[in-house]
């Protein structure tokens, strides 16, 4: 089936990114969420990145302006219907994304294919509850979205070989390169990514280094880009214990339970850069350690 229609639901972080990269590969893109404030920075932020690609020669003015004009936003989650393909990318917890299915089903067409940017959440649960398992996928972006080169794709128990091979076709018309995890909790990508973060939260909690200290020795003696710490604020602390609890609860290892200095954050709202403040704060010129 050829996929022309795109619908997004979340206009965060991801879903912004997610319908920047489509907008530009030609995709028709409708973008959904609760919030209007949500959709409008979503819409300012998709607009700033196209700008800095035109700046950097990556697309020309024409590219932007058409990218632009191929992205709707709505509030109402059901003006999604008429889309062939539907990418949820709204907040880490699976009874908002199973709710946000749940209302859609009625509306769409028997051939549309549902996919879930979770960075943890069962495909093969979430895809159990919908009416269409066999057209379900795990579809995992990577932040940020227009920059970052993979696509996780995930297939549940149920899915199809033509859904599967539907939307290794859209990565390739992304110009990404897909790669395939099994259905097991937080995938491939976060299944070791998160515990390193999560080990570097612990070496703060437990004084072996400071903010400063942690993420300078990661970027220097292991050559990573960003320290685990700046990361972890990157991705967005709430996120990071819904999947490190994802993979404590699905696996039962000890080894994944999360932090308590994690979790303090997140009760303090501090989840990094989208509230301004994380392990570091924002709010000035540079940032600053929180500890
Ligand atoms: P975010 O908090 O930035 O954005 C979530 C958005 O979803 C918000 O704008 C919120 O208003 C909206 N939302 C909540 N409930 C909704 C509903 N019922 N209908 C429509 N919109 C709703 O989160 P994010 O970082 O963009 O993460 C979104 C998804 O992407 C999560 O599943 C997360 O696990 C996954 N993901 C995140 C990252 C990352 O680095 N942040 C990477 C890969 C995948």
């Amino acid at each position: 089936m050829a996929i022309q229609s795109v619908g997004i639901v979340g206009a965060g972080q991801m879903g912004n990114g997610i319908a920047h990269v489509f907008a530009v590969a030609g995709y028709d893109v409708l973008l959904n969420d609760i919030s209007q404030d949500s959709l409008d920075a979503a819409v300012a932020l998709i607009d700033k990145n196209l700008t800095r690609q035109v700046s950097r020669e990556k697309i020309t003015q024409a590219d932007k302006d058409a990218a632009l004009a191929r992205i709707k936003t709505t509030l109402t989650l059901t003006d999604l219907g008429p889309s062939d393909l539907i990418i949820e990318a709204a907040t880490e917890r699976e009874t908002v994304k199973q709710a946000i299915f749940e209302d859609l089903l009625p509306h769409l067409s028997p051939d549309t294919i549902l996919t879930s940017n979770t960075s943890s959440i069962s495909i093969t649960r979430l895809a159990s509850r919908t009416d269409r398992p066999e057209k379900f996928m795990g579809f995992h972006f990577m932040n940020p979205v227009p920059i970052m080169q993979l696509v996780e794709l995930i297939r549940g128990i149920a899915t199809d070989e033509a859904t599967f091979k539907a939307l290794y076709g859209v990565v390739e018309k992304l110009n990404k390169t897909a790669a395939t995890s099994e259905d097991f909790p937080a995938f491939i990508v976060n299944r070791i990514l998160m515990p390193m973060i999560n080990e570097a939260i612990y070496t703060l909690y437990e004084g072996v280094g400071s903010v400063q200290s942690i993420d300078t020795s990661l970027k220097l003696g292991a050559n990573h880009p960003m320290g685990p710490l700046e990361l972890a604020d990157f991705i967005g602390l709430d996120t990071c214990l819904a999947i490190m609890n994802v993979l404590h609860d699905g696996l039962a290892d000890t080894k994944y339970r999360p932090c308590p200095l994690l979790t303090k954050y997140v009760e303090a709202g501090w989840l990094g850069r989208k509230t301004q403040r994380g392990f570091y704060d924002y709010r000035g010129e540079t940032p600053v350690p929180t500890r």
